[in-house]
């Protein structure tokens, strides 16, 4: 039976991949990719040595038609995305939808977990992690302020991720819809230059604001005292 290894890959630090990831790489006979560049540094490293086939979320039909028809093939195939694990917040459900569709059982779907940014933010938040939101990347334009809206009414923690152009806007977007709430921000985890700032919203904005280090980000909300008793 063919197998689609849906394998995650390190958020930075390389030294985060797995045995069973570099194994699913190996048994692969074509790896599915985000950007080629990216995933072939990461090959490279690891001296493995694959055909790339690109995958993203903008991929048309043509592509999903692609990949089903290699697995009737009994093609091995693995899925992974620029960092972390595909499917949060990167492509990879819609493909295994159209892949069970298509095939059914008849083809092994194998996850293969490791690092993510949203549960190594959470593993060292520092507050009762044991119910959260994951929101995902704030819209960009239109329904943004719902969706922060949506952050400092929940009565759970949020956690939310942002890239290095816009973090400033969305803490400042936050702290306007309520100073009081509390915020870790992990930038660049397992990287060189990582950091965790925790504190007070305008703390934190503050220090991010003053350290004018560019770096991906991932927020934790902590869960507004207004809406639930904080452990
Ligand atoms: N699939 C990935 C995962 O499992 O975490 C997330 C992909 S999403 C397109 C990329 C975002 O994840 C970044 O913009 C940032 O918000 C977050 N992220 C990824 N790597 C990170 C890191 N090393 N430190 C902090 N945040 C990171």
């Amino acid at each position: 039976m063919p197998e689609f290894f849906v394998v995650a890959t390190p958020i930075g630090n390389l030294q985060d991949i797995s045995f069973r990831a570099l194994e699913a790489l190996k048994r692969a006979d074509f790896i599915l990719c985000e950007d080629t560049r990216v995933s072939q540094k990461l090959l490279n490293h690891f001296k493995i040595s694959k055909p790339l086939i690109s995958y993203h979320q903008h991929s048309k039909l043509a592509k999903m038609e692609l990949v089903v028809g290699l697995l009737k093939k009994g093609k091995n195939i693995a899925l992974i995305s620029d960092a972390g694990t595909p499917g949060i917040s990167d492509p990879g459900n819609q493909l295994i939808k159209e892949i069970i569709q298509v095939l059914g059982e008849s083809v092994n779907i194998i996850p293969i977990p490791g690092p993510t940014a949203l549960a190594t933010i959470a593993s060292v938040a520092a507050i009762s992690m044991d119910k959260f939101l994951f929101m995902g990347f704030p819209p960009q334009k239109k329904r943004r302020n719902n969706y922060f809206k949506e952050i400092v009414d929940s009565k759970y923690s949020v956690i939310f991720y942002e890239s290095p152009y816009r973090i400033i806007k969305s803490l400042k977007q936050l702290q306007e819809l309520d100073p009081e709430i509390e915020a870790i921000a992990g930038r660049e985890l397992t990287k060189k230059f990582e950091t965790i700032y925790r504190g007070g919203i305008d703390k934190v904005t503050e220090k991010i604001e003053k350290d004018k280090i560019k770096g991906e980000f991932v927020v934790v909300i902590r869960r507004n005292k207004r809406n639930g008793k904080e452990k």
